[in-house]
């Protein structure tokens, strides 16, 4: 142990002030972070955080895809990974197959190259899975979704039906072009709304039916171009209307007409800017701050984030706890840079553990720097690995070896 290291240990941490080395702009390190970082064992970071969710987020290729052709059995399918890359891409069915063994790419651990090098090397070698989703029926073109039946190019989401260019919709049916929308049906257009049926163009609004045009409203039906709403039938711009006038009133303004919904909107957006917006959509929560924070407790920095205890620095997140730095993750504990995953225990700089389909359990531990790596515990620089345990390299040893 270095003098520097020791004089810390009986020094409370103070909040330190850095550069971050990727944008240049200072961040801070608060007391509380270097407990984290030497709970977990891991070095402070040099980025900030808005740096390090890029550095996350840009291993995630959502939308852009291609025909490609599987490298195991030549059938030509969807795939997030262009023709044009030389690392093999295998279809769902090969890469989830007992057909290939990924530990017969494992290497020894050469002590004299740089891990990154090394772990560079096996990347690229490893077959990788053409997309991401799992119990799909007719969704060949969603990724990253689970339990979809008749989708297409939704991304994030799960158990929805009939649905297209969603992202991040759950539980939904007949939508389209929405972003985090829940238990929702026959929705068009909207943002971060839930239990919604027959809505289009709103944001923020929840258990609304028939609602056109209209941010933060509650309880509603017939409502057009409205704003903080509660409980209301037959408004428009805020106005109560009869049931008579609000059916001429769509019959003479049709959204349907691209020119007209322009001038709806504008109009709309002057009542949506004339009433109070809450600060923060942080619900249900104790000491946490971000946006789209329900059912939490110290959840700080976090962003469309639920369940979360504990934690820092999540953008699309659940059930967390103590976990730093995650990005489209549900269910860990003890967590660092993790991201595009499910059920981690004790793990760091690894993404794309999907978990097979079961979303709310642990399944894997003690992983550093995996990806594709699926219910394996303690391993290390591994690609593609499931059901392994004391694995380096994508090579195996014994538990006192590693
Ligand atoms: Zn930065
Ligand atoms: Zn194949």
């Amino acid at each position: 142990m270095n003098q520097e290291s020791k004089n810390y240990q009986h020094q409370p941490r103070q909040a330190e002030t850095r550069i971050c080395q990727n944008c240049g702009k200072e961040f801070t390190i608060e007391p509380e972070d270097f407990e984290f970082y030497e709970k977990i064992g891991v070095p402070a970071p040099t980025f900030c955080p808005d740096c390090r969710e890029q550095r996350r987020i840009a291993f995630r290729n959502e939308r852009a895809l291609y025909k490609r052709k599987c490298d195991l059995c030549g059938k030509e399918v969807v795939s997030r990974i262009s023709p044009d890359k030389l690392y093999p891409m295998y279809c769902k069915k090969c890469w989830w197959s007992d057909r290939w063994d990924p530990m017969k790419y494992g290497r020894d651990y050469d002590f004299n190259k740089s891990f990154f090098e090394q772990f560079k090397e096996l990347l690229f070698s490893v077959p990788h899975v053409s997309i991401f989703n799992a119990n799909t029926v007719n969704s060949d073109w969603v990724n990253q979704e689970s339990d979809d039946k008749n989708c297409y190019l939704n991304v994030g989401g799960h158990f929805n039906e009939d649905s297209a260019y969603n992202t991040y919709e759950l539980h939904s049916k007949d939508c389209f072009d929405n972003f985090w929308i829940f238990n929702s049906e026959l929705c068009y257009e909207n943002i971060n709304c839930d239990h919604c049926y027959k809505t289009f163009f709103s944001q923020n609004c929840s258990q609304c039916q028939d609602t056109i045009l209209s941010y933060d409203c509650r309880d509603c039906s017939h409502v057009f171009g409205c704003a903080g709403l509660r409980h209301k039938q037959y408004y428009i711009f805020n106005k109560p209307v009869s049931k008579e006038e609000y059916q001429e009133f769509l019959r003479n303004n049709p959204i349907s007409s691209y020119e007209n919904l322009l001038k709806l909107k504008e109009k709309a957006k002057k009542i949506w800017l004339s009433v109070p917006h809450r600060a923060t959509n942080v619900v249900k929560s104790v000491n946490s701050w971000g946006d789209v924070i329900s059912e939490s407790r110290n959840a700080k920095n976090c962003w469309y984030s639920e369940k979360v205890e504990d934690s820092k620095h999540l953008y699309i997140t659940a059930w967390l706890k103590d976990t730093y730095d995650c990005s489209c993750y549900g269910t860990g504990e003890l967590c660092y840079e993790v991201a595009h995953s499910v059920g981690f225990y004790n793990s760091k700089f690894s993404m794309f553990g999907m978990g097979g389909n079961t979303a709310e359990k642990i399944s894997s531990s003690n992983l550093e720097y995996c990806y594709e790596v699926l219910n394996s515990h303690n391993c290390f620089g591994c690609v593609g690995l499931r059901n392994k345990e004391y694995c380096i390299l994508n090579k195996q040893y014994s538990k006192e070896d590693y």
